[in-house]
């Protein structure tokens, strides 16, 4: 698909992350004004709440756009999610003879401030990177156990918190938690020593599901992704998972990046997941290609210093889909809601430097990395910015995510009750 042109002339530049082609749902304010619900189109943002407020956009019998969030037009279904496409489609191609009606509702994305595009209902991430489970289980394990027996046939998962996740943009505390340095009998309570980032994909559900759904069916399921970063702290993590996973090391924070691209966008960009080492059982196989060939990177740039980019990867490595991930969420009758926000799992490609978190980056901390500014990190300093970024490559335009940025800031001071 080439890229569609707009009057919008910014929109037509082969390195805007925003183009006719992409359209993204987020909510934004400016200066001193409450959020509302906009678009973004090149350096722009389309008002759609003001544009349903004066008639031009109509999605129902009762206004959906009313609210600082995305969820009601998620709830009226994947058609409305279709119409609305058409209908700004039709506002912001070049040519269209609305030009004169829709353009005072443009206003800059500079000066704007970004907000949670939609109300998180539950967040669940998953362990779906097959390179990313490899490396991890053979530092916490060994290499030769390294995939526990359920991985290629699972895609494995557990229940996070929707509370923990923040827009880009926020800054995040390092957390305090019970941990048990090397060589230490026993475990303290203190700061983390060994916070980390984790590079994610998050599948936004905008269907409700009844009972247990197919694989193709849980693909019709999802309105949109985001960049999605699963701040981990990996000495929490370390000494709390057996048996039951993580809990602490994973509910600081998780951040997202604001602009939700719609599934239509990232159609021309399907791609298979990876050859089956074993078969799966049926209830998980797909009928076609449901992941997307999302390029990715990680940037780190240290308080007042610029940044390195320290991994460059593709969503395209992951084993298992978001639709596989969402069916098998269902099989146990398990209800998703309209809001329900999935993880996809560390996203590390095959190599050193397209892994998606620094535990494997720096392997552990045996092997710290050097960045650009000549600083070495193995883990998060304070004052560390985590930037993810992710972009489709089209033919002369790009579908991107916009940023998930995120500043890690000290730990608060330990309470003299806690000491
Ligand atoms: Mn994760």
């Amino acid at each position: 698909m080439p890229l569609m042109r707009s009057w919008v002339q910014s929109a037509n530049s082969p390195d805007t992350d925003f183009p006719l082609n992409n359209l993204p749902c987020g909510v934004f304010s400016r200066k001193d004004e409450d959020p509302r619900c906009g678009v973004a189109i090149g350096d722009m943002i389309l008002d759609v709440s003001a544009l349903e407020e004066v008639g031009l956009l109509r999605l129902a019998d009762e206004p959906v756009l009313d609210v600082p969030f995305w969820n009601e037009v998620m709830e009226l279904g994947p058609d409305a999610w279709a119409r609305l496409r058409i209908l700004l489609l039709g506002f912001l191609t070049e040519g269209s003879d609305v030009k004169s009606q829709v353009e005072p509702y443009l206003v800059p994305q500079a000066g704007s401030r970004m907000h949670m595009p939609f109300l998180v209902s539950e967040y669940t991430d998953f362990y779906a990177g097959k390179h990313h489970a490899f490396n991890v289980g053979s530092m916490f394990r060994d290499p030769d156990n390294a995939l526990p027996a359920n991985w290629l046939h699972i895609p494995i998962g557990y229940n996070g918190r929707a509370s923990s996740v923040v827009v880009s943009g926020t800054d995040v505390r390092r957390p305090l938690g019970q941990l048990k340095p090397p060589g230490s009998e026993g475990p303290v309570f203190g700061a983390s020593q060994r916070f980390d980032f984790e590079l994610e994909m998050g599948a936004v559900v905008g269907k409700a599901s009844e009972g247990m759904v197919s694989v193709p069916e849980a693909d019709t399921m999802i309105f949109g992704y985001v960049l999605l970063n699963d701040w981990s702290a990996r000495d929490i993590q370390a000494w709390e998972y057996v048996p039951l996973g993580p809990f602490q090391a994973k509910a600081t924070a998780t951040t997202i990046s604001p602009w939700i691209v719609m599934k239509a966008a990232l159609e021309p960009f399907r791609t298979p997941t990876p050859a089956r080492e074993v078969p799966l059982l049926p209830y998980l196989r797909e009928p076609g290609p449901m992941l997307y060939d999302i390029a990715l990177e990680v940037a780190l740039a240290p308080e007042g210093k610029a940044e390195t980019v320290i991994s460059r990867t593709s969503y395209a490595e992951m084993y298992y889909s978001a639709a596989q991930q969402l069916a098998h969420h269902t099989s146990s009758g398990c209800a998703m809601n309209v809001g329900d926000l999935l993880g996809s799992g560390t996203i590390s490609g095959p190599v050193r430097d397209s892994r998606g978190s620094l535990l494997e980056l720096s392997w552990g901390g045996k092997e710290p990395l050097t960045l650009a500014t000549g600083d070495e990190r193995s883990f998060i300093a304070d004052g560390d910015t985590i930037v993810l970024r992710g972009h489709c490559q089209g033919d002369g335009y790009r579908i991107g995510f916009g940023e998930c940025r995120g500043k890690v800031v000290a730990a608060a001071t330990l309470p003299d009750w806690a000491r």
